[in-house]
């Protein structure tokens, strides 16, 4: 196979995988939906046993991901919290994780709610980019970056190199980014997870989570974790994350284009305050996201102008769904102070920078000008 073949180029097709070999020559792999296969009677074991330890079709997407990753293992599961709690799994009692503070909600609420019982503290840092140190009892750093809704950055190589030295692993939540724009692993992270659900499968019909690892003995314990928990992806489901991950490139590609011209329209708008993209934050944080990230993605928040009323914007939307989750090919807007961040106090609210006036938009793929007539339609019959 060639060297250095482009992410475009490997995400149409797994070049590392073998040739199907079915009797039809395929050119994609078959969805297997065996539960279990015949093993030989001698006593050796066959490749493949029962769907919950291994599954070809899952063999074939989790392959895929590696390769477009470009990591050496890859696991599959049945959500992105499915994966997420996997890599948690591996904590005892005793220890410490830290996150970032507007850490996903779904991780929120897994940390807060079932670890912490369970007697592993998690903190929650607001800026790891000021830290100079990391506590030496910590055993894991679990970060996004960009952030949700708020798209605050974090600088994945500084955490990482301050991780090092007290011996903590650091996971990235990459969902947003994908490996298109932002490769974890290569910035010094142990491992990368991703909800499937959003880019990989691009058509919100899907649930699937991933994680990704160049660590051998790590990878065999969350495998054994995942077999024992039972959470990895069908077969089907399977299928459909394959065949989105070819339209990766192009789906985000002009998705950012349109993002892009969405921001600007916005933020000249009057009836907007503010549009919080990658680096909006600060120089600092401007400058660590161009360094670590090809792209600013198609996920932003905007703050309506003070009086304006969300209920009355959003209701006059025709084409943008009032949807929570993103990353499709359908433009999504949410609410996050009453659709994902219902949990928090409006404290806990203030503090993390979502007013009520805040929306997040997942920009899709449809032409541009007819979802900037969409957003202008709607912010004019509220003047
Ligand atoms: C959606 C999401 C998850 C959870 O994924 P599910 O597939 O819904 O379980 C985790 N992290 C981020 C950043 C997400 O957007």
């Amino acid at each position: 196979m060639p060297k250095n073949l482009s992410f475009a180029t490997r995400v149409v097709n797994d070049y590392s995988a073998s040739r199907p070999d079915d009797q039809y020559r395929a050119v994609i792999p078959p969805i297997y939906l065996a539960s279990t296969f015949e093993q030989p009677t001698d006593g050796s074991a066959g490749p493949y046993g029962y769907q919950r330890s291994s599954n070809p079709t899952r063999g074939s997407v989790e392959s895929a991901v590696a390769y477009v990753e470009g990591a050496e293992h890859a696991l599959a599961f049945a959500t992105g919290m499915a994966a997420t709690a996997t890599v948690f799994s591996s904590l005892t009692t005793g220890d410490r994780v830290l996150l970032t503070s507007s850490v996903y909600g779904g991780t929120f609420l897994l940390v807060d709610e079932f670890f912490a019982r369970r007697g592993i503290t998690a903190e929650f840092v607001d800026d790891f980019n000021e830290l100079t140190e990391i506590p030496e009892d910590t055993a894991m750093v679990f970060l996004e970056s960009p952030t949700n809704p708020t798209l605050r950055v974090t600088d994945i190589s500084h955490v990482a190199s301050l991780a090092k030295k007290v011996n903590a692993k650091v996971v990235v939540d990459n969902t947003f980014s994908t490996a298109y724009l932002q490769k974890p692993l290569d910035l010094g992270a142990d491992a990368v997870v991703y909800s499937g659900t959003k880019y990989f499968g691009g058509h919100s019909d899907v649930l699937a989570g991933f994680i990704l690892t160049n660590d051998d003995a790590w990878y065999a314990s969350l495998k054994i974790a995942s077999k024992a928990l039972g959470n990895p992806l069908s077969p089907f489901d399977s299928y459909s994350i394959l065949r989105g991950l070819k339209t990766l490139v192009i789906r985000l590609d002009r998705q950012q284009e349109n993002a892009a011209i969405l921001r600007d329209y916005l933020e000249h708008h009057p009836a907007v305050s503010r549009v919080l993209a990658p680096g909006w934050y600060s120089a600092k944080e401007k400058e660590i996201h161009a360094r670590q990230s090809k792209g600013d993605g198609a996920l932003f928040a905007f703050e309506l102008a003070e009086g304006i009323d969300f209920h009355a914007f959003a209701k006059n939307l025709k084409l943008m769904r009032f949807a929570v989750s993103l990353g499709s090919v359908e433009t999504l807007i949410c609410h996050p102070a009453s659709m994902i961040h219902e949990n928090l106090s409006p404290e806990e609210r203030e503090k993390a920078g979502i007013s009520d006036r805040l929306l997040r938009l997942s920009v899709g793929i449809e032409d541009v000008h007819d979802l900037k007539a969409d957003l202008e339609n709607a912010l004019s019959a509220i003047d």
